[in-house]
């Protein structure tokens, strides 16, 4: 399928209701009343993306998009509880409560829209603000299985590009020559992997063979941008499959040259990254917080270890000093391809500086290090280091203990003295009367 302007409109395959799977059971109540108050109003309005992929795969979209021949200016008339947002292109978040409904304008995608094409010398689109049709809007959708378009009209579902089909036989393909498409955005690749390791489907032959040849445009992609894919890529609940489809497809690297780098060298360093992956995972699913701080950490403690030796040897200092020496250095290498904001690479630093810490377990400094504001996180660190074998289990045990115990017993465990409850609750004394009136 091409258009050219003069051509006459593709017709896409309809499947009526009858024949395909999406439920009106698993779209949100928000979202069907953004598509009835469009369509009652002349519209044309349908369910986009992500979420229509999902419910015929029977895995329960949380977010919505409508797609709809409104401008959005039409689209704000018509709803009270809604904000235009973005420059380049504007979209229509209309909002309910905490949920937020997305209305985009079709749009033609800048590539095939051969008036207002604008591309950079890679190949990127730097332009493409041209309200369209819904057969135009179906290019600037990546892959086939997100090209669907629900219709509210009728319940049926629009495919111009057999769509259905690759979503039956679980294949992700690209809409278009597959060399062009990534060259125009290099996150396209990412997203094939993300997809097929949360789908669970393949990444046709085109789409690989392409991926070979680009992987490196992955490096001209802002690091801002970088930051928000590698939070979907590594935090919704597939962070070991997508890490091990990073791998075979060399984008890991990419992203990561430093603990790429490692991860060749030294498989007990791949035990341990697989084990953090797998323990991410883990909490995902049992609907736990997870913070980006903490896989950050575990992937660059190799490339941390091996630095911190070498500035040691160039100027004394303590093990913990130079590890926070070397973990500044490599999240200020590792921010210029993937800006992780400061709040996770400070954190990030004092956790891996304190492993040193735990095989000290006497005295008043050890004592103390209960009481870190980032012990919990590197207590977590150490144990997942232990389930490898990479810190001794006697010990590891010895800080699971003491944090259950009452203050005198973790005194004697510590073989301090006087527990340090006591001297707090003099202190505090002391100053009470001084504030009250
Ligand atoms: P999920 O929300 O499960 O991650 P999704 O398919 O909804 O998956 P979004 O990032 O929410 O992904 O994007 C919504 C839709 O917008 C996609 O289905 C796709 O059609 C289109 N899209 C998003 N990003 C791109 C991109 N980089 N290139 C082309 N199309 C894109
Ligand atoms: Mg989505």
């Amino acid at each position: 399928m091409k258009n050219s302007g003069t051509k006459k409109p593709p017709a896409p395959k309809i499947i009526p209701r009858a024949a395909h799977t999406v439920s009106r059971k698993e779209i949100s109540n928000s979202a069907l009343k953004v598509l009835y108050r469009l369509h009652k109003s002349g519209y044309q309005a349908f369910l986009v993306g992500g979420c229509v992929r999902d419910a015929m795969l029977d895995l329960h979209p949380k977010d919505f998009d409508v797609a709809t021949d409104a401008t959005p200016e039409e689209v704000r008339a018509l709803f009270d509880n809604c904000r235009l947002i973005g420059r380049r292109f504007r979209l229509a978040h209309i909002r309910f409560g905490r949920e937020i409904i997305e209305v985009a304008t079709f749009r033609a995608a800048a590539v095939h829209a051969a008036d207002d094409v604008a591309h950079d010398d890679e190949g990127r689109i730097i332009r493409d603000n041209v309200y369209g049709s819904i057969w135009e809007d179906v290019w600037r959708r990546d892959f086939t299985c997100n090209a669907l378009y629900y219709n509210i009209a009728d319940f049926s579902i629009w495919d111009y590009v057999d769509g259905v089909r690759d979503v039956e036989r679980r294949r992700l393909v690209l809409i278009g020559d597959p060399d062009q498409r990534l060259r125009e955005d290099p996150v396209r690749m990412l997203r094939a992997v993300r997809f097929a390791a949360k789908l669970d489907f393949t990444i046709d032959d085109s789409v690989v063979e392409a991926m070979h040849k680009h992987a490196e445009l992955l490096s001209n992609v802002p690091a801002a941008r970088l930051f928000d894919e590698f939070l979907k890529l590594f935090q919704a609940g597939a962070a070991e499959k997508t890490f091990h489809l990073l791998r075979e497809y060399q984008l890991f690297g990419q992203m990561f040259p430093a603990t790429d780098h490692e991860l060749n060298e030294d498989p007990a360093f791949a035990e341990f990254v697989v084990a953090a992956l797998r323990n991410t995972d883990r909490r995902v699913a049992a609907g736990k917080s997870v913070t980006p701080m903490f896989l950050i950490g575990v992937f660059l403690w190799a490339p941390v270890k091996r630095l911190a030796v070498i500035r040691r040897a160039e100027e004394s200092m303590s093990e913990s000093q130079s590890l926070s020496l070397a973990a500044y250095e490599l999240a200020a290498q590792q921010q210029r391809l993937i800006s992780i904001p400061r709040r996770f690479t400070v954190p990030m630093r004092e956790m891996l500086a304190l492993q040193p810490r735990f095989l000290q377990t006497r005295g008043k400094r050890a004592h103390n290090l209960l009481e870190h504001r980032r012990f919990r996180a590197a207590y977590d660190f150490m144990l997942l280091l232990s389930e490898v074998g990479q810190f001794d289990p006697e010990l590891a045990e010895f800080w699971t203990r003491v944090q259950s115990q009452p203050a005198p017993q973790r005194a004697d465990s510590f073989q301090v003295s006087a527990p340090r409850r006591g001297t707090r609750r003099r202190r505090k004394r002391r100053t009470k009367p001084a504030q009250s009136p």
